[in-house]
């Protein structure tokens, strides 16, 4: 099941302009359109600038260099030549940003995690897990070509059927409540008494491979888990016009992934606002409603200004702003402190970085070797005790496919090209169990399926793992104290 990590950059021009094609040689053969780069200046600011054909061939070797994704940032003198200086490295303090209540609520920030703390006091006490959160990517059809993608990797014929992804719900709704009635009661009260239900999944995500509701039976399991206590949240890049719109009312919440504007087919004049969306969706006061946006070379003030607007017009809850993941640390960390300064200067964050409005920046980045060492010491990861992110890589091939701690796993790039993001699911590296065995995260004692601080250094989910680490090494007395923040929503998706 591992994935092969060879691109393709063609450098090219058609009507519209200058253009680096990247396409991965890996089965399916993906490809990503870029016309734009990012110009970096020695006082640190960036502008983002379309490909000419002065460029092209250093962005080729650049690309070649430093990968798909750094590879598009160049540095330029003062008098705007290109001329590749050292530039210094930014620590996450000097970034203007305060993490407030949209951060927390929309976010796995560990924040959500006390909320569930009987959970962790059971994997203190007996060393089981408790799988609360689940994400399925159920097929990897998406019709964007982003060039941020953090699966251009993908086979598009990994799918599940739907017997299949029941069973797997099953497992996790009522055969771990059951097990969890019979073999750990003790604790499975506690959690009832805080959350009222017994210890079983709480929360379920449908991703998809960019589109979950292009599964050919996206509707009939949506109708079936309705029926079942699962918060359900949906992140998608479009809404296509062949189901029925009704079946997003079922949903706790819908986040819809802002593209850049030529990668999506579903922009009208390739205007992000212009897209389909579903009436009920915007009208439905029981739905959170909001957009993800990933700022990169193609971000210019215009659609900052129309991501603005659109919280009106389509009565949002929310809009997160975060960088390329497949960025490695220091970079990831100046595109942040570049985001967090045109969002000051949108008068969209005030000048701690607290957000004003709708709109919040995730301050999302990399750890680093020093941190994995530190943090897990005994070589697991804390994810896996409570969350699963099923992805369908390898399923066409084994008629299973793995489940993996996180969905970071796609990203983690390490500094100096040691590890590029491999923009794809490797579960020979980082899966635990198959599909068809997910009751062995319940069922058998929280275990080491790989060493975290060789695979890991580079985790997007750092603070999670602390908090986690924190929560379960924590008194009974100290647990019954915590206060749980009613501010906060989304709190099954910790
Ligand atoms: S990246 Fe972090 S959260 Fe994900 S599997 Fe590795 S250690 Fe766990």
């Amino acid at each position: 099941m591992s994935i092969n990590q060879t691109y393709e950059i063609q450098a090219l021009s058609d009507k519209v302009g200058h253009f680096i094609r990247i396409r991965s040689l890996n089965k399916a053969k993906h490809f990503a359109v870029y016309r734009t780069f990012t110009k970096r200046f020695p006082d640190g600011t960036e502008v983002n600038a379309e490909i000419k054909e002065d460029i092209k061939d250093i962005l080729v070797k650049s690309i070649q260099k430093k990968g798909i994704t750094e590879g598009f940032i160049l540095k330029f003198d003062e008098n705007d030549k290109y001329s590749d200086f050292v530039d210094e490295k930014i620590s996450p303090e000097k970034i203007r940003h305060i993490s407030g209540k949209n951060e927390k609520s929309f976010t796995s920030t560990g924040a959500k995690l006390s909320s569930h703390w009987p959970i962790f006091y059971k994997l203190n006490e007996t060393g089981f897990g408790s799988i609360i959160r689940a994400t399925l990517t159920l097929h990897q059809v998406c019709s964007s070509r982003c060039q941020f993608c953090s699966t251009i990797n993908r086979n598009k014929k990994d799918s599940t059927s739907f017997e299949e992804t029941k069973e797997f719900i099953e497992k996790l709704y009522f055969d771990q409540a059951e097990y969890n009635k019979k073999h750990f009661s003790k604790y499975n009260e506690k959690y009832k008494e805080l959350t009222g239900s017994d210890i079983r999944l709480r929360g379920l995500i449908l991703s998809g491979g960019g589109q979950p509701n292009l599964w050919p039976h996206f509707e009939k399991l949506v109708e079936w888990l309705s029926n079942l206590d699962i918060d359900i949240g949906l992140i998608t890049n479009g809404f296509p016009k062949n189901i029925d719109d009704k079946i997003y009312d079922k949903f706790k919440w819908i986040r819809l992934s802002i593209t850049p504007e030529d990668a999506s087919p579903h922009y009208v004049d390739k205007k992000f606002n212009l897209q389909r969306i579903p009436q009920n969706i915007i009208h439905n006061k029981n739905t959170f409603f909001g957009l993800s946006y990933v700022y990169g070379p193609w971000t210019n003030e215009d659609i900052l200004k129309r991501l603005s607007s659109s919280i009106d017009e389509w009565k949002l809850d929310y809009i997160r702003m975060l960088t390329d993941c497949n960025l490695t640390r220091s970079e990831q960390l100046k595109s942040h402190n570049v985001l967090a300064e045109k969002l000051y200067n949108l008068s969209l964050i005030d000048k701690d970085g607290n957000n004003k409005g709708k709109i919040f920046h995730q301050l999302k980045f990399h750890g680093t070797q020093e941190e994995a060492e530190e943090l897990w010491n005994d070589g697991k990861c804390f994810l896996q005790t409570y969350n699963l992110f099923w992805d369908t890589t390898g399923h066409e091939t084994n008629g299973k496919s793995f489940c993996y701690p996180c969905d970071s796993v796609t990203v983690l790039a390490e500094e100096n090209t040691k590890q590029q993001s491999k923009r794809g699911f490797d579960g020979n590296v980082w899966g635990t169990v198959t599909n068809d065995k997910v009751e062995l995260l319940f069922k058998e004692k929280w275990k080491k399926f790989f060493d975290p601080r060789k695979h890991c250094s580079a985790c997007l989910f750092m603070k999670n793992n602390k908090t986690v680490k924190n929560l379960a090494n924590t008194s009974l007395d100290k647990l019954n104290q915590i206060k749980i923040d009613k501010d906060l929503e989304h709190i099954n998706f910790p």
